[in-house]
C-alpha cells in the first residue's frame, strides 16, 4: 500500500480486515510502498510522515508484526535491483496498456507520463517476488498489475532458470464501501471517515453523508438499497439492519436518526482500534522498533531471493 497517511473505513473494510484475517493461514509480508508514492507526486517530504501514520494504522488494525513483517521498501535495496533486471523482461508497449496507468493518467490531468510511473507495475512486480509471493490480496482494478508479474517472472524463469512462482492475485472479500458522497471513498476528495477520527468527528462527517433523495421529509418512505448509509448500516450495524431497512421503506425511520445510528456503530465497531492507535501514538519508539525488526526480516528474504537470481543469471 502506498503510503498516503491517515487510512480511512474504505481502507479498513476493502483491505486491512482481509489482511488480518489471511495472517492467520499465510506467512503475510505488509509492504509500505514509499517509492511507489514518488510516481504521482515527486514531495518526498511527507513520505516518512505517512509511512509511521500508516504502520500505526496497520497495527491498531490487529496486523500482528511478529507473525507478519511490517517494512518499508525503500529500506530494502533489492527492491530496485530487481526492478531493474524485471525492467528489461517487458516492453514499453505492454505497460502502455496498463489500464490503471491510462485512468491516472486521466484522472490526475498528468501530461507527460514518466518512465518511473509507466514502470510502477514492474516495480510491484519486484515487490511481490522478491518474497517469492504466490498470493496477492487486491481488488478488481489491481488484476492487471498481477498478471504483468506473472508474465515477468514467466519471462525470467524461462529466460535464466526458474528462481520465482508466478503469483495469483487473491481478490478480496468485501466490496468497497462508498463514500459520504456516494462516490469512490478518497481522502483527496475529502469523502472519508478516517480511522482515527474522535467520536465527534465521525458524528459529524456521518451527517454530510447523502441519503435517498426521494425522502425529502422524515416521514416519506425511503428506499435503503440506493443508499449509501444503508450500506454502512449493514457492514457496521449488521443485526439492527433488518429494522432499519424497514423502518426506512415505511417511513418510520427518518435519515438524521439513521444516521446517528450509523455513527455510533461506526464508533463502537473502531473503539478498540482507537484504543490500540492512541497505545502506539504515545510510544513512537515501539512503532520504529516495529519497522526495524521488520526490515531486516524483509531484507533477508530479499537477500536469498537476490543470490538465487545472481546465480542463475550468473552475475558474480
Ligand atoms: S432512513 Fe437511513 S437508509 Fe433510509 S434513506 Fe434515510 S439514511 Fe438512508
Amino acid at each position: 500500500m502506498r503510503p498516503t497517511g491517515k487510512l480511512h473505513l474504505g481502507h479498513l473494510v476493502g483491505a486491512l480486515e482481509s489482511w488480518v484475517a489471511l495472517q492467520q493461514e499465510y506467512n503475510n509480508y505488509h509492504l509500505i510502498a514509499d517509492y511507489h508514492a514518488l510516481t504521482t507526486n515527486l514531495d518526498s517530504s511527507g513520505i516518512y510522515r505517512n509511512s509511521i501514520d500508516m504502520a500505526i494504522d496497520w497495527l491498531a488494525a490487529g496486523i500482528d508484526p511478529v507473525r507478519s513483517p511490517v517494512f518499508r521498501q525503500s529500506q530494502v535495496k533489492e527492491h530496485t535491483e530487481l526492478h531493474l533486471i524485471f525492467s528489461m523482461l517487458i516492453t514499453a508497449a505492454r505497460l502502455e496498456r496498463n489500464p490503471a496507468v491510462k485512468d491516472q493518467v486521466r484522472d490526475l490531468h498528468i501530461e507527460n507520463v514518466t518512465y518511473g510511473h509507466l514502470g510502477y507495475p514492474v516495480l510491484q512486480a519486484a515487490d511481490i517476488l522478491l518474497y517469492k509471493g504466490n498470493l496477492v490480496p487486491v481488488g478488481e482494478d489491481q488484476v492487471p498489475h498481477v498478471e504483468i508479474a506473472r508474465e515477468i517472472a514467466r519471462r525470467f524463469n524461462n529466460q535464466y532458470g526458474t528462481v520465482f512462482p508466478e503469483p495469483e492475485p487473491k481478490l478480496t472479500k468485501f466490496a468497497r464501501l462508498p463514500g459520504l458522497d456516494g462516490k469512490r471513498m478518497s481522502k483527496s476528495v475529502g469523502n472519508t471517515i478516517l480511522l482515527s477520527d474522535s467520536p465527534d468527528v465521525i458524528k459529524a462527517r456521518m451527517r454530510t453523508a447523502v441519503t435517498d433523495p426521494q425522502k425529502m421529509r422524515r416521514n416519506d418512505p425511503g428506499r435503503p438499497e440506493i443508499c449509501l448509509v444503508y450500506e454502512y448500516q449493514r457492514k457496521f450495524n449488521p443485526a439492527a439492519s433488518e429494522d432499519i431497512e424497514a423502518g426506512c421503506r415505511s417511513g418510520a425511520l427518518g435519515c438524521v436518526e439513521c444516521k446517528g445510528r450509523a455513527a455510533e456503530a461506526i464508533i463502537a465497531a473502531l473503539g478498540p482500534f482507537r484504543e490500540r492507535r492512541a497505545h502506539y501514538e504515545e510510544h513512537p519508539h515501539e512503532v520504529l522498533d516495529i519497522l526495524k525488526d521488520g526490515e531486516g526480516r524483509a531484507r533477508e528474504k530479499a537477500e536469498d531471493t537476490m543470490t538465487g537470481v545472481r546465480a542463475v543469471m550468473q552475475f558474480g
